[in-house]
Parts: C-alpha cells; structure tokens; sequence
C-alpha cells in the first residue's frame, strides 16, 4: 500500500493536541502519554524536572511537523490524543452512579499540594495527599476543584555541605514554563481580588492548573500594587514569621472563598485539609451576616457546608496565633463581621472569654464544620481524646471525629516497569479497578504471576533504582565542587543485588531516621557482611528552621560518607517526588519508624505496594491496620512507652531483632534457581491485602459516601 501523506491539517490538530494535555497534569499518570514527551528531547525531558510544557518549548514548530510525518509517532501521538479526550469527556464514572446528588464541586483547600515534581508547592505527605485526593477525584469523576496558594519559590531546593549540613536554595518560578495559566473571567479578562491584612488591602490573582477533569487555583500575590512584604507573602512553603504564616492563611482561607465566588464557582461542600484554611469558615459567615442572617442562622448555614479533616496528633504541632497578632491582622475583618476581635478571638477558643487561651486554627475548624475526621483509626481516636474538651458530656466515642485512613493516588506512583508489568498480568483495566479486593486476589495465583515474573520485576526495579543514585550522586558531586574521590569509583556505589532498604520522607525527628544506627556496631556487622550483602537509600529535608532535623541528617550523611561504608550507604540530596519514585519502587524493604502515635497516617509506604516492597514498621497509622502478621513485619509494639527514651530503645532492639532474625535471612534464602521463594510469598500477600485498600480511589470513595453526600 503507498504510504498516505499525512495532511497539514491533521498535523496542526494533533500539536494543538498535545499542547493542551502539556498544560493537563493528566499526563503525569498515562505512561504513553509521558513517553511521548521524554522521546521528544530525552536531554531536555530530564533537565526540566520532566515538564512537559518546557519541552514543547524547547522543540522548533518546524522540528514537530517534521517528527510527525513519521507515521509511527504520529499514531502514537493521535492513540494518546484520543485517549485524553475520552478520559475527559466518559460519562459511566463512579461519581456519575454513586454521586448525582452533589450540587456543585467539593472546594478543597490546602496549604500545600503536592502533584508533580515540576511544580514544587508541597513541602511534604500533607501535600502529596492533597495532589493524590485531587487525580482521584478526576479519575472517580467528583467535581472538584482545589485551592492553595502559588510558592513562586516553592518548598527549599537542598544541598548537603562538606560536613553535612543542609543547606537551602531558593530558585524562583517562572510562571510561564509552568503548566499553569492566568485564571481570566468569561470575558477573557484577568481576575483580581483583595484581602484586607493589617491596615493595607493586599491585592491577589490566581492560577490555575487542570489536573484531568479536576482544577487547581492558586492564589498569588506577587502584584505590582502591593507592598513588597506582601508580594512575598506566599514566596515559601510555610515560609517567613508568625506574621507572615497567619498571612497566608488568610489569602487561603479568606482569599480563596472570593476567588471562587468571583469566578462563579458554587461549591457543594468547603473541605478543609489541615486547619492552614480554616478563616474560609468566617468568611463564609460574613457573607451571611452581609445577607442580613442572625448570627445562629448564619453559623448553622457555614456549618452545613464545611467539613474538615486534621492531620496533626500533637497539640504543639497545630497552628495558634495569640490574640495581638490576631489584631494585628485580622481586627478590620472582624469589624466587617460585626465583631470585635475579642468576639473572634472566641470562635478559635475552646472555652469563649478565656484571655489566656490563644487561637487555634483546628479549634475554629471543628466549632464550625458539620463533621471532621483524622486520617487512620489510632489518629482518629487520638484527635477524639485531644479535643474533648470542646464536647463537654459527651462520651468520648462519640466526639465527631471520625477517621477515614489515608490513600495513594496508585497509577500516578507506579513506575512505568511496574505498570507494564501489571498491564501485562492483570490487563489494562488494573488501573481502573485498583481498589477492587478481587483483582489484587488473583496475585496470589502463579498462574497470574509466577515467582519468575515477580523476582524479575523486583532484580529490574532495584538496578533502576541503582542506576538513578549513582547519577543523582555524581552530578552532586560535580555540583559540590568535584574533588577526586580516588579509587571508589561511582561504579561501585550500591549493588543491583543486595537487599536494599529504603528510608525517604521529611526528616521531622519524630520519625526517627537514625534509628537503625541507635547500636552502630549492629550496623556495621549488618552492612559489612560479605556474604548476606544490605544496603540503604536515604533521602529527605528537614524545615529551614528545624535544626534537629538537619542534625539528623548530618548524622546519615556522616555514616554514608565513612570508608568502611562507601557506596552501602547513600543520602540522595534534594528529595522530592521523582526520587521518591526512584526510592520506592526500588526498594526491597520501607522502613518506617515514626515515634507511635506521631504519625497521623503516612503514606510513603504504600508506593512500594505494587512495586513489591516490603514494609518494616512501627505499629503507627496505617501500618497498624495494614500489618496482618504475613505481609511485612512490625516492630515495637501497639501501645503507649513511659517516656521517649524507653520507646526508642525498645524500638531500635525490635528492628534490629527483625532484619537481623527474620527480613536477612528471608531474603538470602534462595531455591536451586537463586530465587527467594517464601519472600516473594509475601510479597504476593502483601498486594493483595494492601493494594485495594490503601490508594485514594477507596479513599476519596469514603469521603463522598461518609461525608460529601450526607448532612446538607
Ligand atoms: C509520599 C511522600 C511523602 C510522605 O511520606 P511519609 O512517609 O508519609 O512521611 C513526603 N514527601 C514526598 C516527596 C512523598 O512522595
């Protein structure tokens, strides 16, 4: 057959095409649509942090039209075209069956919201759950739009110092090489609003990013017309002072119920994430009030429409303003209310008219939201006892505090190897049928999957893993200052073979990174064993201002930099989502070891599910619903320590008790063909048990039947 020139036409179609999904973050979870990017320039792709609308940038017109007159790429190109356009446009969504009665979209609003690696405005697992909740919604088909702020700095890019110590860097955004655009009315005109701060009204406008069929504002105020402490308001990620904190949240929380009203968006619900938003609930009030309701009227309408989730199980780590900085910023708002400010210090109080008692974010969030929950079973009971207070006589069962344990957005986190391969072993519609207890079934079955299949995806996704550390730490390196490292060679950093464990997360010291180091000749022994050969990754940011946590990572960085040690242990520098996804699909074993109950929940761990990694524990969050006896491990145990001390060393001998007695010798136990076959049978176990349940499909699904659909 002659070959069909393909027309101009179809040509300028298709590159309109793959504009618009550049700017739809819909590619970050279609592996063929990402493919598509990489193969346009692969150097570029990686330089970019993999953004898509920089390499559309970086390829001529001309050099597009040529590359699409070869057939080949310009059928791949149409297949994803048609692929987006259908994800759009499908009408048989779970939302469209189970969620008719919504009246408008959820309006989720988040201090920080993790959903690619290009768009650093997260600092950690809050705002990956915020991005993961968001690519559910859009796959379950919720209308949903979030909101947050726009970091032109983002979160801190770090590097380590010659003696360990972090250091931050703090590279502006250009909005124009983002997947974001101006948010304009229907008129095609920019939208601006105002919030009144202090004495000075601070001017602000929004982005938006599509995330598939849902959307995301963020609110910026980076504006000519404003003073330059406020067009640096929202610079950083939990940046700057008390001041500048209770700024920002009242762009969000404030700011952002204007930016949707000016848009003509009208939300079924507000859900909060975290209390950072909670000052939307007194803006919603003032709008009653300014409709002529009475206050009780108008407290019961804000409360029908509010709900809020809290992620914090340590009183100290939720936000509080005493009452002159409250003043300070907000006594304007509260005159517009009707109030003074002692009146709305009051709505942040547990108990009204106490002066002594600041005001708490989550406070105003519970008083004025129709329901809350904490994001795992422990973390819900542990909220329920926290906030008793505010519901005196009432068992405390029964305080409104539920739980709804928390999810990753699966397809967004598997690495391309592993999607293959359960494309391959499941069929394409594992992805749409993730939270399915019956597909994940069929793992245990080598007729599914045999133990070849399943220590071969491993043997490739640890070399990925080792490969992609020892560019990270060459170009590190070079960037440091590159003074020779002599004879230990790059080449030799970590093996594609040894068990490898895992560790990336904030260094937050509740999480406790050293603790497989608490007895160093243990690790030594450990890691020096010839024979049996362990390695680990480490990778992850303390808060600029958490010199603890920065400590303790000179503590790592210190060990991985000992001879003795050389390329057994690695500290990848600048942690972000794309090493996340290196770490976790790699890793053989995901320590975990917060100090139980610190962890609201975590979510690292789940990233490794479908990749085959095993978690090692403490009984925390999700893991304590998780763990079964067959399909990881834990260590320590599911109760409260008289002190810190005692529950760090009774910790630190359970973990060495476990790798050293049961993940080591596990794992070197191999067959006639080198394999490890009663670890693999845990590694089914593990999937199928914990892959239907802890992703974001079966998460948001609770969200909408719990909380979204009932109550209004
Ligand atoms: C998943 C993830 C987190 C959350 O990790 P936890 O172990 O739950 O604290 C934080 N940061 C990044 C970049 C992540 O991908």
């Amino acid at each position: 057959m002659a070959r069909q020139r393909i027309s101009e036409k179809q040509i300028t179609e298709l590159i309109s095409c793959l504009r618009e999904i550049a700017y739809n973050l819909w590619w970050s979870w279609h592996p063929s649509a990402q493919q598509l990017f990489h193969e346009l320039s692969p150097f570029f792709w990686e330089e970019s942090t993999h953004n898509a609308v920089e390499v559309l940038d970086w390829i001529s017109g001309q050099e597009l039209k040529g590359r699409l007159q070869n057939p080949a790429f310009f059928k791949r190109v149409e297949a994803v075209c048609k692929k987006y356009r259908t994800y759009l446009d499908k009408k048989n969504t779970w939302a469209a069956k189970h969620a008719a009665a919504l009246k408008g979209p959820i309006a989720y609003f988040s201090a920080e919201l993790g959903l690619h690696e290009s768009l650093r405005i997260y600092s950690g697992g809050l705002g990956i759950l915020a991005g993961d909740h968001t690519k559910s919604a859009s796959d379950l088909g919720i209308p949903f739009i979030a909101v947050t702020l726009f970091y032109r700095q983002g979160y801190f890019r770090q590097t380590v110092s010659n003696d360990g110590w972090q250091q931050e860097q703090y590279p502006a955004y250009d909005p124009a090489k983002l997947p974001i655009r101006p948010v304009m009315d229907k008129k095609g005109k920019r939208v601006f609003s105002t919030v009144e701060i202090d004495n000075a009204t601070v001017a602000f406008c929004a982005w938006s990013v599509e995330v598939g069929r849902a959307r995301v504002l963020l609110l910026d105020t980076d504006l000519p017309e404003n003073e330059q402490r406020y067009r640096d308001l929202t610079a950083h990620v939990y940046g700057g002072d008390q001041a500048n904190r209770i700024g920002q949240e009242v762009l969000l929380g404030i700011g952002g119920v204007r930016m949707l009203r000016a848009i003509g968006v009208k939300p079924h619900l507000f859900h909060m994430n975290e209390g950072h938003s909670a000052f939307l609930t007194l803006e919603l009030l003032r709008e009653q009030l300014h409709a002529k309701k009475g206050m009780e009227a108008a407290v019961r309408h804000v409360r029908r429409r509010c709900f809020f989730t809290t992620h914090t199980p340590v009183p100290a780590g939720h936000d509080r303003f005493d009452r002159s900085l409250m003043a300070w910023a907000l006594t304007g708002f509260a005159e517009s209310l009707g109030l003074t400010i002692d009146a709305l210090m009051d709505f942040g109080r547990i108990q009204p008219g106490n002066a002594d008692e600041t005001f708490t974010m989550t406070v105003l969030a519970l008083k004025m939201s129709r329901g809350a929950n904490g994001v795992s079973a422990l973390h819900g009971s542990v909220s329920r006892n926290m906030w008793k207070e505010l519901f005196p006589g009432q068992p405390e069962d029964q305080i409104p505090i539920g739980s709804i344990t928390n999810g990753i957005h699966t397809p967004g986190w598997a690495a391309h190897t592993a999607s293959q391969f359960w494309t391959v072993r499941l069929g394409e519609q594992w992805i749409d049928k993730l939270h399915d207890p019956s597909l994940w079934k069929r793992v245990l079955s080598g007729a599914t999957v045999t133990d070849e299949d399943l220590w071969g995806l491993r043997t490739i996704l640890r070399r990925e893993l080792v490969e992609a550390a020892r560019r990270r730490l060459r170009e590190s390196h070079v960037i440091a200052g590159g003074a020779p490292i002599g004879p230990r060679s790059f080449d030799n950093v970590l093996s594609p073979h040894a068990l490898t464990i895992g560790f990336a997360r904030r260094f937050a010291t509740y999480k406790r990174a050293p603790l497989f180091f608490r007895d160093l000749e243990w690790a030594l022994r450990i890691l020096l064993d010839q024979d049996r050969p362990v390695q680990m990754v480490f990778a992850g940011k303390a808060h600029p201002r958490d010199d603890a946590g920065k400590q303790f990572i000179q503590q790592i960085v210190n060990i991985s930099r000992r001879q003795d040690l050389f390329g057994k242990v690695v500290f990848l520098e600048n942690y972000d989502i794309n090493i996340a996804r290196h770490i976790i699909a790699g890793a053989d074993i995901w320590l975990n070891t917060p100090r139980r109950p610190m962890e609201a929940s975590g979510t690292s761990g789940m990233k490794t599910i479908i990749h085959g990694g095993l978690q090692v524990s403490t009984m925390d969050g999700w893991w304590r619903e998780g763990y079964d006896g067959m399909n990881g491990w834990k260590i320590g145990e599911d109760k409260n320590y008289e002190s810190e001390t005692a529950q760090d060393e009774a910790d630190a001998g359970s973990l060495r008790h476990v790798i050293e007695n049961e993940v080591i010798p596990l794992f070197f136990d191999r067959g006639a063909d080198g394999i490890p076959h009663k670890w693999l049978k845990r590694v089914r176990h593990s999937i199928a048990t914990l892959a239907p349940q802890y992703n974001t499909h079966r998460m948001v699904i609770e969200y909408a039947q719990k909380y979204y659909l009932t109550g209004s």
